[in-house]
């Protein structure tokens, strides 16, 4: 029985053109800023993020801590959404390592809005912390931020002498899904990340993107954590070959999510998210019974699922294909649970 991983995107494993671009890479010590390839690669996340420059990273978590870091740092606030990535699976890298003091927000879907900053921004009293940086995610478990959301947080920020930093692990499924463009998304945060080991199907590496000013920062940083490497070439022909060719066919995950979403609506034991399926992630719940034990039941007939809290989250990704998602809404289909 063929195994369908639908755990997470970062599952991909490269294809065999990426493995070739990446051995054929020409490569240089990038801690002396002496790789070409890495250079390319940096100079394309510019440019489609609209920002100067792009720093290389070999994490999404690295580079909102980096980002994090620089724009808060020690004895500063970040004001971000309680279900967000950056406090939920970060470590708390945030207060640990930034030295920043997070601020939770509630929000449906952690999507915030520029009312939910309202009253939130702290600083000037002898005893109080400088609220510096807004953090947002986008999408957010795999909802897309509404961009008049992002406009009015940012014009927000702007009015309070704050950053405002996207996590984009995912922006790429939005810009698929919206229409709405990477460079319109981030024109409206002073710094954002995203994966490229995710949907884009590399092995490693996350961008971040921001100001040359900001970059300078990020440099010095990334090399304290020990994120400066050497010939990484090999891994930026990866970055390339994915922003080359890994960007538009988002649109197939999409379809497959919607499509094995519908199959778990139509068996009448699942409880879908379906207002959520924007992209490639599907919540669901089976009535009263755990998520694990769901997970369990789904490994049996060869689909590995993931829990996310209470909930069952499957992920579509590049190594599933449209056959595959027939097999597994027909596996789907077959389950008899939760009665
Ligand atoms: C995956 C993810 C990250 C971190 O990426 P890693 O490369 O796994 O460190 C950050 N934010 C969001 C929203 C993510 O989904």
């Amino acid at each position: 029985m063929n195994i369908f991983d639908l755990r997470s995107d970062t599952v991909t494993k490269p294809s065999q053109a990426m493995r070739e671009a990446m051995a054929n890479a020409e490569v240089g010590d990038d801690v002396y800023r002496e790789d070409p390839t890495m250079e390319r690669l940096e100079e394309m996340a510019a440019t489609l993020t609209g920002k100067e420059r792009a720093l290389f990273v070999p994490s999404g978590c690295m580079g909102n801590l980096i980002a994090l870091y620089v724009q808060a740092g020690r004895g500063k606030e970040v004001l971000t959404a309680s279900n967000s990535h950056i406090i939920g699976h970060e470590i708390g890298s945030v207060a640990a390592i930034a030295g920043s003091l997070p601020i939770t927000i509630d929000a449906p879907r952690g999507v915030l809005s520029a009312a939910d900053l309202e009253g939130k921004v702290r600083g000037g009293s002898y005893d109080s912390a400088t609220t510096a940086v807004v953090a947002v995610e986008n999408t957010i478990g795999g909802y897309c931020y509404p961009l008049e959301n992002m406009v009015g947080i940012y014009d927000f920020a702007q009015e309070n002498g704050l950053k405002v930093h996207l996590d984009g692990a995912r922006i790429f499924n939005a810009q698929v899904a919206t229409g709405i463009s990477v460079k319109e998304y981030a024109s409206w945060a002073d710094t954002i990340t995203f994966c490229l080991s995710k949907g884009l199907g590399a092995p490693i590496g996350s961008m971040l993107c921001g100001s040359d000013a900001f970059i300078n920062e990020a440099l010095t940083v990334r090399k304290m954590l020990g994120g400066g490497m050497r010939q990484t070439g090999i891994l930026a022909a990866a970055g390339i070959y994915a922003l080359d060719h890994n960007i538009d066919r988002l649109e197939d995950d999409h379809r497959h999510a919607r499509l094995i979403a519908e199959s778990l609506q139509e068996s009448g034991w699942a409880d879908v998210d379906m207002e959520g399926v924007q992209t490639n992630i599907i919540f669901f719940t089976v009535g009263q019974m755990k998520a694990s034990e769901v997970v369990s039941r789904f490994k049996e007939v060869g689909i590995l699922a993931n829990t996310e809290g209470d909930v069952v989250r499957l992920v579509t990704n590049l190594d599933i294909s449209a056959e595959d998602t027939t097999e597994i809404c027909a596996r789907i289909k077959s389950l008899k649970i939760g009665n």
